[in-house]
């Protein structure tokens, strides 16, 4: 397929602030269209919004998926992709769960890196900070059957965002959610779902009206196993080995949580992907066999946890202070990805 490239004449202003998160958007995005068995059109055209017939299927049954992945810019202005890939091959997995079809993932690597490319002076280069890019397939069929659409929109869009934490690497409070649920074994929590997310937000709203920044997930049928933490995966350091609930059909397999895994191996720290029950982080908290626990995401790439709330009381981890394998985890990947550290995984892909 051909690559268009659509100028336009509008630049917009770039922020001076502090750039938050999503909140920026770049002046060029990448579309393509599928229609009539095949994706076409693909083009990189000026940030812009799109029409819609009120009738169309992804306002009404949620037929979309999405991913997150970075890119980095140092001082020198070498720009690099972690693991893009991976990202695409994972936007196929969920959209086959909800009859999306796939895109061919080198065509859609390469378009996103003329993309990178054209906006790169968006990319912010202090500590901490990224262009972080948000790759989406949403269904356009404009007809209230339920059924799945036979025609779909795939854009990517980029948003220059500041550093996670805005005063150093603060850990947060997790609240365990007994009552709602995020994702079940057979439904579509395994995948990026755009209705995964709407129906994460109650708990979410609950843990921040107690108090606690993030909701820890436990399974739908039990509410006994630990899954998630907010929409990040989740580590415990149990007795010195690095503990990560096994991928078994109701979580996020998230590219940072691989990463991490293969770095912890790397550096002979041993890891587990198994169950975890709540019981078992409750008394670990308390015996001290349980000494750290952090979240693995894009977005904040390594989220140490300071406390946990369950069954009304507030459990304390490592003095409420980051452990030595979560900084370990967090200053060695964000090293590789920003060019800092060499990357003898094969991660990186430097595209400038
Ligand atoms: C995206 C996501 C993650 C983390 O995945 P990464 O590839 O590491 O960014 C974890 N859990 C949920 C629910 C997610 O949506």
């Amino acid at each position: 397929m051909e690559l268009k490239i659509v100028e336009g004449k509008e630049k917009k202003q770039k922020p001076t602030g502090a750039l938050g998160f999503g909140k920026y958007f770049t002046d060029r995005m990448f579309v393509m269209e599928y229609e009539n068995g095949a994706w076409g059109n693909a083009r990189i055209t000026p940030y812009a919004p799109f029409s819609l017939d009120p009738s169309t299927a992804v306002f009404h049954y949620a037929q979309a998926i999405f991913e997150g992945t970075k890119a980095y810019k140092n001082q020198n202005g070498e720009i690099r992709l972690f693991r893009p890939r991976d990202n695409f091959l994972r936007l196929n997995d969920s959209g086959d769960r909800v009859c999306i079809p796939p895109v061919d993932v080198d065509f859609v690597t390469d378009c996103l890196t003329k993309l990178v490319l054209m906006e790169k002076d968006w990319i912010p280069t202090e500590p901490g900070t990224a262009l972080y890019i948000r790759p989406s397939v949403i269904a356009t069929d404009a007809a209230l059957g339920v059924h799945a659409s036979k025609k779909y929109i795939f854009f990517i869009i980029l948003s220059p965002v500041g550093a996670y934490y805005a005063h150093g690497l603060e850990p947060v409070g997790l609240y365990v959610e007994q009552e709602y649920v995020r994702a079940s074994k057979g439904g579509t929590g395994h995948h990026k779902v755009a209705g995964n997310y709407a129906a994460s937000l109650k708990g979410g709203e609950k843990a921040n009206a107690l108090g606690y920044d993030q909701v820890m997930w436990l399974d739908a049928r039990e509410h006994k196993y630990v899954e998630e933490v907010g929409s990040m995966n989740i580590f415990f350091v149990l007795k010195g080995k690095a503990v990560t609930p096994a991928l078994a059909g109701s979580i996020l397999p998230g590219i940072t949580r691989r990463s991490i895994l293969e770095l912890l191996r790397s550096k002979n720290i041993p890891t587990e992907e198994r169950l975890v029950s709540i019981a078992e982080v409750i008394e670990g908290i308390e015996s001290g066999a349980c000494t750290e626990i952090f979240g693995t995401g894009t977005a904040a790439v390594i989220s140490p946890v300071g406390r946990v709330g369950y069954n009304g009381k507030d459990y304390v981890i490592n003095g409420g202070k980051m452990g030595e394998i979560s900084r370990m985890a967090y200053d060695t990947l964000t090293g590789i990805q920003t060019g800092v550290l060499p990357d003898p995984f094969g991660w990186v892909v430097r595209i400038a």
